[in-house]
């Protein structure tokens, strides 16, 4: 695939490409100053290990955090199972309940599943039609022995933010740790730890143009959170998570962070008109479409729509050779089954069936908007054609 046939890219959720600016922040430590940062004894450690200090500074101030409560992990899925397997671990037969919503990321459920067979009895929480949850329901659920209640800050697919301070401050009075997975939030939305009770997140650097292989786990120091390490070894990142810092990946990961602390409320302003004159421009076009999701509280470059009586699967590939999009996430977008997301929110298994994730970010272009309304309502129009004639037939 070269430059010139390569689709456009409306698929931010998924990945996106790392910053220019990142990069040139990463190379010189693949390559001159390439040095292990927990080499203690010599210079080319000292100045990965300051590198990499300088990056933690910068992470910790895009969530308001001390630096000291960022743990480097190899992205969000690690820093999830560390989160819920690692309190499980801790106050297994201590604390015997953990809460989460129904709408979570793979790896937080499987994660969840794993401290149900420690012995922990988990809530599974609905969400109302628009993709959000209710804080009562968690003030109805929470126990006295819960360990943990986990809520997404932003949905990976339909890009709904969950009202985490309420949850915080719910968690906080009640004594149970709050995690939440904020890598969808990270660069979208603020983030403040303080603000929003939160004990424990997960931080991904590849889902804010910083490179994959790169994530974080913020573990609140005060009142501390106490849970047991993933990994053992060396006793790196303060014996929470042992293994050699790539310290490339994290000067990148904080150069992004930095970024996003200086430029995302212009970024978001811009990329909301961009989202919200595609769904104008695809309304005018192909009739019989609908929204999934809160639009008010939502992030601003994310549109999960669906086209009545569309097959999702058809449609991504009528676009394949014009536009990049998917049908919700990229880990089980391998599988046929509706999206658990859309069918947690009450969508038939059809219209799940129906919808895809559009989601527009830094580097798309103006003109990509009109390319893409273009190519999508053309592709629906013809696959409603085709589908009439078949039924016809
Ligand atoms: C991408 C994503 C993950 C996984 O992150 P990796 O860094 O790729 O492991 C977890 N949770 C959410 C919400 C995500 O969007």
């Amino acid at each position: 695939m070269s430059a010139e046939t390569r689709p456009l890219y409306l698929d931010y959720q998924a990945t996106t490409p790392v910053d220019q600016r990142v990069m040139e922040a990463m190379t010189p430590f693949f390559t001159e100053a390439f040095g292990n940062p927990h080499s203690t004894s010599h210079a080319y450690g000292w100045e990965a290990r300051d590198a990499v200090e300088d990056a933690r500074q910068q992470i910790a101030k895009m969530i308001n955090a001390d630096p000291r409560e960022v743990v480097f992990t190899s992205g969000a899925t690690e820093s999830n199972n560390m989160a819920i397997k690692g309190v499980a671990r801790f106050f297994e037969g201590r604390k015997g309940h953990m809460i989460a919503p129904v709408t979570e990321h793979k790896c937080v459920l499987e994660s969840l599943k794993y401290a149900q067979k420690l012995g922990y009895e988990i809530t599974w929480l609905p969400v109302a039609a628009d993709g959000l949850i209710d804080p009562d329901d968690i003030k109805a659920a929470i126990r006295d022995d819960t360990a943990l209640v986990s809520v997404m800050h932003v949905n990976n697919e339909i890009g709904t933010i969950q009202p985490v301070a309420e949850i915080g401050a719910i968690c906080r009075e009640k004594g149970a740790y709050f995690h939440t997975d904020a890598a969808q939030a990270a660069g979208k939305t603020a983030i403040d730890v303080q603000d929003m009770n939160v004990d424990l997140m997960s931080l991904s650097a590849h889902k804010m143009y910083g490179p994959m292989g790169i994530g974080a786990l913020y573990v609140r120091r005060k009142p501390r959170v106490r849970l047991e390490p993933l990994m053992d070894g060396g006793g790196q990142e303060r014996t929470m998570r042992s293994g050699t810092l790539p310290a490339p990946l994290v000067v990148g990961f904080g150069k992004a962070a930095g970024i996003v602390t200086d430029e995302r409320d212009t970024e978001t302003t811009r990329i909301r008109d961009f989202r919200d004159r595609l769904l104008k421009g695809l309304q005018q076009r192909v009739p019989d479409l609908y929204v999934n999701g809160s639009m008010e509280h939502r992030i601003a470059g994310n549109l999960s729509v669906g086209f009545k009586g569309i097959d999702s699967e058809a449609l991504m590939d009528a676009l394949k050779e014009r536009v990049a999009i998917s049908s919700g996430s990229a880990c089980t977008s391998a599988a046929v089954e509706p999206s658990y997301v859309l069918r947690a929110l009450g969508l038939s298994d059809e219209d799940a069936h129906a919808s895809v994730r559009l989601c527009v970010g830094r580097m798309t272009a103006p003109d990509e908007i009109e390319v893409a309304i273009e190519a999508i309502s053309e592709a629906v129009r013809t696959l409603r054609a085709d589908g009439t004639r078949a039924s016809v037939a």
